[in-house]
């Protein structure tokens, strides 16, 4: 019988193993162990662990961030994420990977490797649970978990195949929610928690490209352009999520950082049936009325030169492939001199350019998604040790809960937060248990 069986051998699952070790560790019962293994085992479906974090910030993981504030998290329950910050933030990261051999560097708040390597993330991760002595079963997908009802001698019966079953006192959820599912993210742990009476609250992508109405940006595709981009969405949701970065326009629609923060909120207007749409602001760095009188200024400059047209207007301020697309949007011909434009036509370019609207046909789904929002109902689970309020023994850490970070390195900082707490309650819970022995 296992002591700590960890479903997901992912960011969340590997951390958890790490502090359970180490905390076994410290008692003498454990400190030998025979044939150097813990009674501690990460179950994996993958061949091997830790699959999403070489993906993670491009190749580099962005592991963490120094700016770590509850609101950086969405969830309903800002009093737990603020528990478990109080616990385990960022500087708690950042000693965690020391402790690993693995130094961090911040470009401006956000955390990476040293290296620059998301690689070398998963490789110390891995190597100190195996030094350690934790158990890592990979190629096993479980299918269930029960557990079996004998009073004290009660345990969790985990299913890999009708032929292979592992029996665990303790079990953790790590496995995840449902972004990424090419990295092994199926969102079958939402049903494990189902089966002890958990609630799981509506799953949905989040940090994730939004496909635009028959896409009025096409012909700009590829172009990247500093703007802000709000979520203009009704039903009650958080009316006008907004956030400035570099926007990057797509065949599709639109992609970058400013996208994905507001893109939860997208998300969850459409799977009200709302009709959300983007609202996006391609002159951040001025007001209305500067950018007015911009225009205006360069209009009277220009206006005995009949050979400067709208579309030259518009050069200084824009990539050219997007000159195109605004000026349609605005009713302006191109080739129209700068001379014949009408103080309406400045109004419509003004406002085109500070306030377009799109309409929403929908998300790039779980595929492209970073994060998933929704998921593990929290108020059924302890924010100090993560363990069930319904089920003795029952533990989760990382995405399966329904906490989603911004974008920023927020994610990974609840798989590590989350994880460890977790893999330390159990420790002492194990420990406990054997003293009582
Ligand atoms: C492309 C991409 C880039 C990202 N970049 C960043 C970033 O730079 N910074 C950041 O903070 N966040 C980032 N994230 C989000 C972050 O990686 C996740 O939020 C985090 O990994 C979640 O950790 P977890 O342990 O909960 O789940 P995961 O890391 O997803 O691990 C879950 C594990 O469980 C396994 N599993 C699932 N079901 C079963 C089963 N039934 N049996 C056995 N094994 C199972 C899976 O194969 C997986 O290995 C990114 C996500 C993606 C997809």
């Amino acid at each position: 019988m296992e002591q700590i069986v960890i479903i997901g051998g992912g960011a969340s699952g590997l951390a958890a193993a790490i502090s359970a070790a180490r905390e076994l560790k410290k008692n003498l019962a454990y400190a030998k162990t025979d044939r150097g293994f813990l009674p501690i085992t990460i179950i994996e479906h993958n061949d091997s662990v830790g699959k999403k974090i070489p993906a993670t910030g491009n190749g580099r993981c962005n592991l963490s961030n120094v700016c770590m504030l509850p609101e950086c998290f969405h969830t309903k329950q800002t009093s737990f994420v603020e528990t478990v910050l109080s616990k385990f933030s960022f500087r708690e990261t950042i000693m965690f990977f020391e402790s690993m051999g693995l130094l961090t560097k911040s470009r401006l708040e956000y955390l990476y490797p040293r290296s620059s390597q998301a690689s070398s993330v998963r490789e110390v991760l891995e190597k100190t649970c195996r030094d350690l002595g934790v158990r890592v079963q990979t190629n096993s997908h479980v299918k269930s978990i029960k557990k079996s009802k004998t009073g004290a001698n009660s345990h969790f019966v985990i299913e890999i195949s009708p032929e292979k079953k592992i029996e665990s006192k303790r079990v953790l959820l790590a496995n995840g929610g449902k972004a990424g599912p090419n990295f092994g993210c199926d969102g079958s742990g939402y049903a494990f928690a189902k089966t002890f009476g958990h609630i799981i609250n509506p799953t949905l992508p989040a940090l994730v490209q939004v496909s635009l109405l028959n896409n009025p940006l096409k012909q700009a595709n590829g172009i990247r352009v500093d703007a802000t981009v709000s979520a203009i969405t009704g039903n009650g949701i958080q009316k006008n999520a907004k956030d400035t970065g570099e926007l990057q326009i797509t065949d599709y629609g639109i992609s970058g950082i400013p996208v994905f923060q507001i893109s939860r909120h997208i998300s969850a207007s459409l799977f009200a049936a709302g009709n959300p749409k983007v609202q996006i602001d391609f002159l951040p760095d001025l007001t209305r009325e500067e950018a007015t009188n911009y225009f205006m200024k360069m209009i009277r400059r220009q206006a005995g030169n009949p050979g400067f047209t709208a579309f030259d207007l518009m050069l200084g301020l824009f990539p050219k492939r997007l000159i195109l697309p605004l000026l349609t949007l605005s009713g302006i011909l191109i080739k129209t001199p700068v001379s014949d434009l009408t103080g309406a036509d400045v109004e419509a370019l003004v406002g085109v350019c500070k306030k377009s609207l799109f309409g929403v046909s929908d998300t790039k789904g779980f595929e492209n998604a970073q994060t998933t929002l929704g998921g593990v109902e929290l108020s059924q689970i302890s924010p100090k040790t993560m363990e069930s309020l319904l089920e003795k023994g029952l533990y989760f850490s990382g995405e399966i809960m329904d906490v989603d970070g911004k974008c920023g390195g927020y994610n990974l900082q609840w798989a590590w937060s989350t994880g460890y707490l977790a893999g330390k309650a159990m420790a002492l819970d194990v420990l406990q248990n054997t003293n009582q022995a």
